[in-house]
């Protein structure tokens, strides 16, 4: 909003319009004494230049002066629109009826008799500033969009209006941007309303914060803006939207939208150009060019100067359609990760108030895969599902009665076939999400043996997803590493020696030697892990 268009904030509260120098000086000591700053005068002709030049919150005017009387000022101001809502305080000596309603008629706000009481004069000038106060708020939100504070559509005409005939009276140019958001509804649908909400408002702080303080910047529509450029020409207003679109990619944060990015389309007419007669015109042919930058693939900017598509031509919008949809459909599908991955991990907090050794076993399995995929050199897509896989592979020991799941002695034949369920358990509790699959797939076969002697499809090396034969290494690795109630921990060499005599057999040789080179390296680090107790009612959530 241009500077002069904020709502005149006078720093004066009171002009006081007194012939009489001691009932003036009286008033004056008075109201300093209230606090108030008041500017005095001795007649009407002076008091209506103050009220037009210092815009005081409150006349205080005595009736009887010498020329014009007080009624007569009133009269002028309220007929004057750029003052008019004044608080006027008329000061008369004797208060007849027939004065009274004289004034009442003409617009005065309040009356107080000579001589007056001090806290009466207070108490009146008080309430007069309090209704100039309540006005000023009305009169802001009259022409502010309550979402993002910038100026409103219609206040934003008035402003067109009034800057054009300035810019004509002058041979000044004068340049628009229309910018509408793109893909809003996405954004939207995707989202939530509300979210959608927070892009508007992080909008309109990019444009304030790059637009000059003698731009007027405007929500012209749900997720339209406008910035108006005073003495500015549309190559003026194409930097600005350059910045402004920079601005955007860069430093629009939402946190809720995570990697989505939002961007906006430009569109610039200036009055130079031999088609803008008027407001209507301006506006009409940025718009324009604002849907032409929509039909050459959005996120740009167009000079209405620089010509505009016809219309009717076919828009070249397929490529530019698919990659929005693919956008959106690789948002859904992360959030949808998210949110089936927070009841994953919901369900992975009950096991861990069931059985604690599993959930801690879950997590060191998870990153122990994790890193062996790694060294492998699998492709980050796969690292994220095979330490997924590891936090979810035991997830169906929720099914299995706890005196089983928790038995101190070695299980019997029929316990053994109960606990040899698990994996199956597991994969059915995470099959029913598509989006899983490749997690499916590893906890599927953790079970399969490289030989082809495993479970539960006897497939053989190649054939068993890599993942799967990540996480039976690291399954196992655990495993040895950590002490049951039955059996003493082994060492990592142990471990090691152990897994390199089943290579081959049971485990694939090359998950097996990423894992020795990952020790390698990081032995020091992975046997505090083991000696470290993990924190074992806080699991990790899965990645997406
Ligand atoms: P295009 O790139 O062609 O401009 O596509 P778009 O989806 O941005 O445009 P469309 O006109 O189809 O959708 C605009 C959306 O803006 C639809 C409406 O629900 C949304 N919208 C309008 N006002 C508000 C608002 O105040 N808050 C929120 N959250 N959404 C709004
Ligand atoms: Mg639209
Ligand atoms: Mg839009
Ligand atoms: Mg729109």
């Amino acid at each position: 909003m241009l500077r002069s268009e904020r709502v005149a904030s006078s720093s004066v509260d009171v002009c006081l319009i007194e012939d009489d120098s001691v009932q003036r000086k009286l008033a004056q000591g008075i109201l300093s004494r209230a606090g108030y700053r008041a500017i005095e005068v001795h007649d009407a002709a002076s008091g209506l230049a103050v009220i037009k030049s210092e815009h005081p919150k409150v006349v205080l005017c005595d009736y009887n002066l010498p020329g014009e009387d007080g009624l007569a000022l009133c009269s002028s101001v309220r007929n004057d629109p750029a003052i008019t809502e004044t608080y006027f305080i008329l000061v008369t000596a004797q208060a007849d009826r027939e004065l009274k309603e004289r004034a009442w008629a003409i617009g005065v706000d309040d009356y107080i008799t000579k001589p007056f009481d001090p806290n009466e004069l207070v108490a009146r000038v008080k309430v007069g500033l309090r209704m100039w106060g309540l006005q000023e708020k009305l009169r802001a939100a009259a022409v502010t969009d309550g979402l993002t504070r910038l100026c409103n559509h219609d206040h934003f005409n008035r402003l067109l209006d009034r800057e054009l005939s300035r810019a004509r009276r002058y041979g000044r140019p004068l340049a628009l941007i229309v910018l509408d958001i793109d893909h809003f509804k996405a954004i939207n649908d995707t989202f939530g309303h509300l979210v959608g909400n927070e892009v508007l408002e992080e909008l309109a702080r990019i444009l304030r914060d790059n637009a000059r303080d003698a731009d007027v910047v405007g929500r012209f529509g749900g997720e339209e803006f406008v910035i108006l450029l005073p003495e500015s020409t549309s190559a003026d207003a194409e930097k600005l939207a350059v910045r402004i679109q920079h601005a955007v990619s860069e430093t629009l944060h939402v946190s809720a939208l995570g990697e989505h990015s939002v961007s906006a389309s430009f569109g610039i007419a200036d009055t130079e150009d031999a088609r803008v007669q008027n407001a209507a015109d301006l506006l009409d042919l940025a718009d324009r060019a604002m849907y032409t930058a929509k039909r050459r693939g959005r996120n740009t900017v167009v000079c209405a100067a620089a010509g505009l598509d016809a219309e009717d031509e076919p828009a070249p919008l397929q490529a530019d359609q698919i990659e929005s949809l693919q956008k959106r459909i690789a948002v859904l599908k992360a959030l949808a990760r998210d949110v089936y991955g927070q009841s994953i991990t919901c369900l992975g907090q009950a096991l861990v108030e069931k059985d604690p050794y599993t959930a801690r076993h879950s997590v060191n399995v998870s990153f122990y895969a994790g890193e062996i995929a790694r060294q492998l050199g699998c492709a980050q897509g796969t690292v994220k599902s095979v330490s997924n896989a590891g936090l979810l592979h035991d997830i169906g020991k929720v099914g299995i009665p706890d005196r089983v799941l928790l038995k101190r002695g070695p299980l019997t034949p029929l316990e053994q076939t109960i606990i040899a369920q698990v994996p199956f358990i597991s994969t059915r509790i995470v099959e029913c999400l598509r989006i899983l699959e490749s997690e499916v797939l590893i906890i599927r076969h953790q079970r399969e043996y490289f030989d082809g002697s495993g479970m539960p499809d006897g497939l053989l090396a190649d054939q068993i997803p890599i993942g799967a034969r990540v996480l039976l290494v690291a399954d196992a690795f655990d495993a040895m590493t950590t002490d049951r109630v039955y059996r003493q921990r082994r060492s990592i060499e142990e471990a090691v020696a152990e897994l390199k005599g089943g290579a081959g057999r049971q485990f694939d040789v090359r998950a097996v030697l990423a894992l020795e080179q990952v020790l390698e390296r990081d032995c020091d680090k992975w046997q505090a892990r083991i000696d470290e107790s993990v924190d074992l009612f806080q699991l990790p959530s899965l990645q997406s």
